[in-house]
C-alpha cells in the first residue's frame, strides 16, 4: 500500500518528484497548491477565498484544506493509494489526516521529507517557470524545457508563479520553518518519517525514493 506524503520547503523538489512518482506507481497526485491554483484560475468561491492570501505566501486556513482533502481522499481513484504534496501543512491537518486515514481504511504509511539548503531554495523558486496548464515546473536554467518558455508535456506558455517573489518567498519560507517543520517531528515520533537530501538534480533522490517506496 502506497499511502504517501511528500514533504519539504518551497522549492525542494516535491511537485518535480511527485511527476515521477504517481507515474510509477500509478496513483493520484494530490497537491494542495495545484488545487487552489486551479480554483483560483475557475474563479470557483474557493479560488475567490485563497488567491490573496497564496498570492501573499500565507496558509490557507485549516478546516478549508482540511474539506477539500477529506473529498479528494474519498474518492474511488484513491482506493489503490494516493501521493499527498504539500498537505499536511500544520500539525491540525496532520491530526485531521490521521482521522480521515481511519474513516477511508487508507493511513499514511510513508512521509518523505525532502530538506534542501536555503540558498539554493531562493536559487529555485527565483528561476521557476511552471505550466499554467498542466503544472509541470521548469527552471531558467537547471530544467529547462525543450523549447524555451514552451511546457514540454503540452506547449503552453511558461509563467512565474505569482508567488514566487521574493516578498512571497520569505513569508512561505518563515511559514515552513515555523508551521510545517514540527508536522515533520509528528510522524517522526509516528515512526513514519523518512529523511531526504534534496540537493542537486533530480535523479540521484528519484533512484533513493524509488528503491524505498518499492518496498512498501
Ligand atoms: P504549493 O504549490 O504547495 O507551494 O502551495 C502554494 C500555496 O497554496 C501555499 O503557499 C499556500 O498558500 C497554499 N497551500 C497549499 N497547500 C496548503 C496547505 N496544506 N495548507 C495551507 N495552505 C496551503
Amino acid at each position: 500500500m502506497k499511502n504517501i506524503i511528500l514533504m519539504g520547503p518551497p522549492g525542494a523538489g516535491k511537485g518535480t518528484q511527485a511527476t515521477d512518482l504517481v507515474e510509477r506507481y500509478h496513483i493520484p497526485h494530490i497537491s494542495t497548491g495545484d488545487m487552489f491554483r486551479e480554483a483560483i484560475k475557475n474563479k470557483t468561491p474557493l479560488g475567490q477565498k485563497a488567491e490573496a492570501i497564496i498570492a501573499r505566501g500565507d496558509l490557507v486556513p485549516d478546516d478549508i484544506t482540511v474539506g477539500l482533502v477529506k473529498e479528494r481522499l474519498s474518492q474511488d481513484d484513491c482506493a489503490n493509494g494516493y501521493l499527498l504534496d504539500g498537505f499536511p501543512r500544520t500539525i491540525p491537518q496532520a491530526e485531521a489526516l490521521e482521522e480521515i486515514g481511519k474513516e477511508i481504511g487508507r493511513p499514511v504509511n510513508a512521509v518523505i521529507d525532502i530538506s534542501v539548503p536555503e540558498e539554493v531554495l531562493i536559487d529555485r523558486i527565483g528561476g521557476r517557470r511552471v505550466c499554467p496548464k498542466c503544472g509541470a515546473s521548469y527552471h531558467v536554467r537547471n530544467m529547462k524545457p525543450k523549447v524555451e518558455g514552451k511546457c514540454d508535456h503540452c506547449g503552453s506558455d511558461l509563467i512565474q508563479r505569482k508567488d514566487d517573489n521574493p516578498e512571497s518567498f520569505k513569508v512561505r519560507l518563515e511559514n515552513y520553518y515555523k508551521q510545517t517543520a514540527p508536522v515533520s517531528d509528528f510522524y517522526e515520533a509516528r515512526k513514519l518519517l523518512r529523511r531526504y537530501d534534496g540537493q542537486g538534480d533530480k535523479t540521484r533522490l528519484q533512484k533513493e525514493l524509488f528503491a524505498f517506496l518499492d518496498t512498501l
